[in-house]
């Protein structure tokens, strides 16, 4: 209330809800909305559907994009769950229908833990979304995630601007990101791009949007759930189509229709994004909030930098950790990865600990230098046993 009230005296025409807490808030946008204020991002009923995983699914189902295997309605009850688990086989996984950012989602590999990962997640899924519906679908082993970045105008044109592979994750929660994706091939884009596209045009989509697919070993690919706003990786896109992103959104909002022929949107050389992180790989990834007390940024052709933090910058301890993103591009992965690396070695934060080494031993492993890597390597592989042992 208190953002649409200076909104209105300060004559607002509308706003950009970046990708934190209000970017895929249907009352926010609905407020805006109700307000004569643009809210730049899709329509508040488009939000209230995507934004509910159970029913984003079903919109995938109805019209022809494949899903994981899983119920249509949210559980009633642990016993219910446990019936759906054994009808699908295990592992499976339960998930809070409106959870996101990697909580609110519990994986069981035999009976016994279905029930009382069933209570923890409806209790987790009340307190952080205020919504306690859940609902279970099959564990696919060892995918990875790969999702379509797409742009839709109000007049129904969507185009799709290419895959990032987010496989890198510690505990669903993504790490690093590159675009193209080094498992991708030409065919497997296109169907995975039409799927998207299709997706956003059933329910009636509008501005930037992401679809996350997780991709088996056959590549065969599943939609899993659409992100109804611009996404924290959305720079590796950027620079490997040369589409500036946030301002296609503001453009959208104004009522534009899209610049870009699906044939317009090529992807040039290779991306990989770093997130950069206060926290201590040493001591599990706590949180490292505190003050900064010198600190040194990369830079050079294909090398860029999104913080917002400086010398002196204080971090504060409420939100995640994350403090800037490093994307670099080259004219192939093998350019990009020296280019990280070299990006890395000169990346200082001093004052707090971070994630620097850790992103810098990780691209130097083999698995990713082959390309090599699904959702599960980070949480099997203990990048920084080195270290470890020194001690
Ligand atoms: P969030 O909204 O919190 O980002 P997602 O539904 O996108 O949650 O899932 C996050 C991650 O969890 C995925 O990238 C994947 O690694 C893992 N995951 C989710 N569902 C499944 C599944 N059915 N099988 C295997 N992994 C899954």
């Amino acid at each position: 209330p208190d953002i649409i009230d200076l909104a209105k005296r300060r004559n607002v025409d509308a706003i950009h809800p970046g990708y934190g807490f209000l970017s895929e808030n249907a009352d926010f946008a609905r407020a805006c909305e109700e307000n004569g204020i643009t809210f730049i991002g899709p329509p508040s009923d488009v939000l209230g559907k995507m934004g509910d995983k159970l029913s984003a699914k079903q919109i995938a189902i109805d019209c022809g994009v494949p899903v994981v295997p899983g119920c249509k309605e949210p559980l009633k009850s642990g016993e219910e769950a446990l019936e759906k688990a054994i009808s699908f086989g295990f592992p499976v996984i339960l998930k809070a229908a409106a959870g996101g950012g990697g909580r609110g989602m519990r994986l069981c590999n035999a009976p016994e833990e279905v029930i009382p990962a069933f209570e923890l997640v409806k209790s987790e899924a009340k307190k952080a979304f205020g919504n306690d519906d859940i609902f279970i679908e099959k564990y696919l082993v060892e995918p990875k995630h790969i999702e379509v970045q797409i742009l839709a105008d109000k007049y129904g044109n969507v185009r799709h601007l290419g895959e990032r592979d987010c496989s890198l994750q510690r505990r669903n929660q993504k790490v690093l990101e590159e675009s193209p994706s080094p498992i991708m091939t030409e065919d497997l884009r296109r169907r995975m791009g039409e799927a998207a596209v299709r997706a956003a045009k059933a329910c009636g989509y509008a501005n930037a949007g992401t679809v996350e697919f997780l991709v088996d070993k056959d590549l065969n690919f599943y939609f899993m759930e659409m992100n109804a706003r611009i996404q924290v990786e959305h720079p590796v896109t950027e620079m490997v189509t040369g589409v500036d992103l946030v301002k296609a959104q503001i453009n959208i909002a104004a009522g534009l229709p899209l610049q870009y022929k699906q044939e317009d949107i090529k992807l040039s050389g290779h991306v990989i994004e770093c997130r950069i992180n206060a926290e201590n790989p040493l001591l599990d990834f706590r949180p490292s909030p505190g003050r900064i007390k010198s600190l040194f940024i990369p830079g050079g052709p294909g090398i860029r930098v999104d913080t917002a933090v400086y010398q002196g910058y204080e971090i504060p301890p409420y939100y995640d950790s994350m403090i800037g993103k490093l994307i670099v591009h080259g004219k192939n992965r093998e350019e990009a990865i020296a280019k990280m690396t070299w990006a890395l070695s000169e990346f200082i934060v001093d004052g707090v600990a971070t994630n620097v080494d850790f992103q810098l031993k990780l691209i130097r492993r083999p698995e990713f230098l082959e390309g090599n890597y699904d959702n599960g390597f980070l949480n099997r592989t203990d990048i920084l046993a080195d270290e470890r042992s020194k001690e």
